[in-house]
C-alpha cells in the first residue's frame, strides 16, 4: 500500500442486478471516483439511484460486475475474500441510517467489541472508546444500553464504533437521515469533528442538501454515472 495514493479510487464501476432476468435492473453504468486523504465527498442522489450499492462496493461488501476498486492504493479485484475482509475491517469505517448497535451491549462496549475482533488489548480498547465517546460529547452514556440512550446519541456511538479500528476511509449511508433537523444537525457537526480531527477520508450519501454543502466537495449519482454536483 502506497502513502500518497488516494484513499479510494474506483474505475469503471457497472452493477446490475438480478442479471440475464426480465426483472434486470442496471444499477451503475461505469462510476469513476476518487477519494483524496482527508477529504470529505457528500454523495447525493435520490432514493433508489444506487448510492447504497456503491457504498457497498467500495466498502468491499459487494463485488462490481465490472470495474476496479482500489483502497489506500490497494486493488482488490482478484483478492481473497479473507484478504478483502481484513482490508474492510482495518481500512474501512461504516454508518448506517439506523445506528445496528448491539442491543445488549453498553455504548463502551460496542465500540470494544470489534477492537477484540482485531486483536487490541482489552485496556487500550476501553481506552479508545472513551476517548472517541468523549470527542462526540457524551462520555457519560459509557456504561448505557443503547435502548437508554436517545436517537442522537445512539448515531454517535455508532459513528464511534465506525472508527473503533482507526479506518483510513468512512462510508456513511444517510447517517443522520433517521433524526430530527436540530439533532441531525448536531450529530452531523458530531461526525465532522470526529473526522476532521482523525484526518480521516469519508464518502457520505445524503439528500440533506445543507448537509451536503459543509462537505468538501459534492457528487451526484445520476442514471448509473457519477457526476460533479459543483
Ligand atoms: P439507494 O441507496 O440510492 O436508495 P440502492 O443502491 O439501495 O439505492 O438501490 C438501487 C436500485 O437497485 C433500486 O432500484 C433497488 O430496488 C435495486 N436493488 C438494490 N438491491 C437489490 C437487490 N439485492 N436485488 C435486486 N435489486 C436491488
Amino acid at each position: 500500500m502506497s502513502d500518497a495514493a488516494p484513499v479510494l479510487r474506483l474505475s469503471g464501476i457497472t452493477k446490475a442486478y438480478n442479471r440475464g432476468l426480465p426483472s434486470e435492473v442496471q444499477v451503475l453504468r461505469g462510476v469513476d471516483l476518487t477519494v483524496g486523504r482527508g477529504e470529505v465527498v457528500a454523495l447525493v442522489a435520490p432514493s433508489g439511484a444506487g448510492k447504497s450499492t456503491l457504498l457497498h462496493i467500495a466498502g468491499l461488501l459487494d463485488a462490481p460486475d465490472d470495474g476496479t476498486v482500489e483502497i489506500v492504493g490497494e486493488p482488490m479485484q482478484g483478492r481473497s475474500d479473507r484478504r478483502r475482509t481484513a482490508t474492510r475491517r482495518s481500512e474501512v469505517g461504516f454508518v448506517y441510517q439506523f445506528h445496528h448497535l448491539l442491543p445488549e451491549f453498553s455504548a463502551l462496549e460496542n465500540i470494544t467489541l470489534p477492537q477484540y475482533a482485531n486483536g487490541v488489548a482489552a485496556s487500550e480498547a476501553e481506552a479508545r472508546a472513551r476517548t472517541l465517546l468523549d470527542s462526540v460529547g457524551i462520555a457519560a452514556r459509557a456504561d448505557h444500553r443503547p435502548a437508554a440512550m436517545s436517537g442522537g446519541e445512539q448515531q454517535r456511538v455508532a459513528f464511534c464504533r465506525a472508527m473503533a479500528n482507526q479506518p483510513r476511509l468512512l462510508l456513511a449511508d444517510e447517517p443522520t437521515g433517521n433524526l430530527d433537523p436540530d439533532t441531525s444537525d448536531q450529530v452531523f457537526n458530531a461526525l465532522m469533528t470526529l473526522v476532521r480531527d482523525t484526518g480521516l477520508s469519508a464518502l457520505v450519501a445524503t439528500h440533506n442538501l445543507e448537509l451536503a454543502a459543509r462537505m468538501d466537495r459534492r457528487v451526484r449519482l445520476e442514471g448509473g454515472m457519477l457526476l460533479a454536483a459543483d
